[in-house]
């Protein structure tokens, strides 16, 4: 059953909550707690604020905050304003920050004291959360929120790297976002007013903007939100409290595995745990389940389509490895990627996919939103092949992406950081599979002078325009890099010439 009754304005979903369950917790982080009636007065009140600081329907506001409450509470006012929320990781290098904030547009932000003052002197308007992640006393709200009806309009501008240098804004409405829910984490996950989920996902990311955020209220659950990802403060918090869902990269549970199988702990009271991100290897999943004794369900998703595409269903058939079913609403096709013909199953072809959550395209970018959707298809740029019961699995991929523990890494947004240190000449960037990220990026540099050159200082110049999971694992030195004639690197040869393999 596909809950349609779940796609609604944020206002509204926020009033039934405080209406059903006005005491219950929502969110939860280590500092605070909302209940859904605190939630519903409190993101008021934060909308009212913004419309006072000027924010009009459809203005970009940037959300600059560690996971958290208050990272939730900011989300929804900047909706109840009629704003475009722009989540922007905390961790993001200066560059990555300022390029976000001038290709969304953003004039206002939320984000803590540490970052309040960059922001200002780059002319922004600013609300800041002080040390105890909480918003300053706010004032009672001076005008209603605007709490718009149009669930299409554009409500958040997610950055993912795609297979260009540069970072691209993915236009995504409330009722894309939202279908998920409907069709998926409620109905299929079961995520119900009875869950208490536990959440180590990075809010600015697709995944946890649609099951963290948005799924939570929408189903009137409970959450504890994790700052970062941390195998100790998980496995403690499992052993002293209830949980009873935690989603995940495959990464954190390959890591969580470990840890709990040398410390001898189990599930606690999780029922489930959901995978999605990157592929979830058949022998990590069973080994998980085999030591929990809990489903660990596979589901594969995308920025680009408000995320779930595929999952698979709790209680029921699975393969091993393949990444389930076409979540329902949704028209899913394997293809020839030159010709668009149908490929028959067990064939492998590019995924391309139709439906309610394929976003409205890249802010200000009609060229790659043209290459990117056809005809309302979204072309993945991922190979798959269909099984004859029709579950999907990713087979590899067309567009030179490298997944790290989760997150994307365009190469040639690395190759540029790389490419800009004085000592280089040339240089291309692979992904190369890890045992725990599932792959790492790995600098080929081709010297100016190999007698001098230093691969230590390459790699703190990189830390200072790069996220640190975009930094190269390693450096290696080649005499050229390899090229085709119309000049595209051909990154399988670098990947044959690897000293040592991550
Ligand atoms: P993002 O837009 O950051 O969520 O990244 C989406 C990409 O991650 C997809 O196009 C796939 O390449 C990969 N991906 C996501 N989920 C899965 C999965 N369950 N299995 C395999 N690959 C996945």
């Amino acid at each position: 059953m596909i809950r349609t009754d779940l796609i609604a304005p944020i206002g509204e979903l926020l009033r039934r909550q405080a209406t059903a369950r006005g005491g219950a917790v929502a969110y939860e982080d280590a500092k605070r707690t909302v209940t859904y009636a605190a939630l519903d007065a409190r993101t008021a009140a934060l909308a009212a604020l913004l419309q006072a600081r000027g924010v009009a329907p459809g203005d970009p506001v940037a959300l600059h905050l560690p996971n958290s409450v208050a990272w939730v509470e900011a989300c929804f006012a900047i909706l109840r304003a009629g704003g475009i929320a722009v989540p922007i990781s905390i961790d993001a290098s200066e560059p990555e920050r300022t390029y976000r904030l001038e290709d969304a547009g953003c004039r206002v932000a939320f984000t803590t004291d540490a970052y309040a003052a960059a922001l200002v002197a780059r002319g922004l308007a600013v609300i800041s959360a002080g040390p105890g992640g909480d918003f300053a006393p706010l004032a009672p709200a001076g005008e209603p929120p605007r709490d718009p009806e149009d669930l299409d309009a554009t409500a958040f501008l997610v950055y993912t790297s795609g297979t260009t240098g540069r970072a691209k804004g993915v236009m995504l409405s409330l009722r894309g976002m939202l279908w998920v829910n409907a069709a998926c984490w409620v109905p299929i996950a079961g995520l119900s007013a009875d869950d208490r989920v536990l959440s180590p996902l990075p809010l600015f990311h697709s995944y946890a903007l649609n099951l963290s955020v948005l799924g939570i209220l929408a189903a009137g659950a409970r959450e504890y939100i994790l700052e970062r990802f941390s195998v100790s403060e998980i496995l403690g918090l499992l052993g002293r409290e209830r949980f009873t869902l935690m989603p995940g990269v495959p990464t954190m549970f390959h890591y969580l595995l470990e840890a709990a199988r040398a410390a001898g702990m189990r599930a606690g009271s999780l029922r489930l745990a959901l995978s999605a991100g990157a592929i979830l290897p058949a022998a990590l999943n069973r080994g998980f389940e085999d030591w929990f004794g809990i489903e660990l369900l596979d589901g594969y998703g995308i920025t680009e389509t408000s995320t779930m595409v595929t999952m698979n269903f709790p209680r029921a058939p699975r393969v091993m490895g393949a990444c389930g079913l076409p979540v329902p609403g949704l028209a899913v096709r394997i293809v020839d990627p030159v010709t668009d013909a149908d490929r028959a199953p067990g064939i492998e072809g590019e995924l391309i996919v139709r439906g309610p959550g394929v976003m409205q395209g890249y802010w200000r970018k009609p060229a790659e939103t043209e290459a990117a959707l056809r005809a309302g298809w979204y072309r993945t740029g991922d190979l798959a092949r269909a099984d004859p019961h029709g579950f999907l699995t990713i087979t590899g991929r067309l567009k030179e992406l490298i997944i790290r523990g989760g997150q994307n890494i365009a190469p040639a947004e690395v190759e540029e950081a790389v490419i800009a240190f004085a000592s280089v000449r040339d240089a291309a960037v692979v992904g190369v599979p890890h045992a725990a990220l599932g792959e790492v990026p790995v600098a080929f540099v081709v010297p100016r002078d190999p007698a001098t050159f230093d691969p230590a200082a390459l790699l703190v110049h990189c830390r200072g325009l790069l996220s640190a999971y975009k930094v190269p694992h390693a450096v290696q030195l080649v005499t050229e890099i390899p090229r085709t004639g119309s000049g595209k690197v051909m990154r399988f040869r670098l990947r044959e010439t690897l000293h040592d393999p991550a």
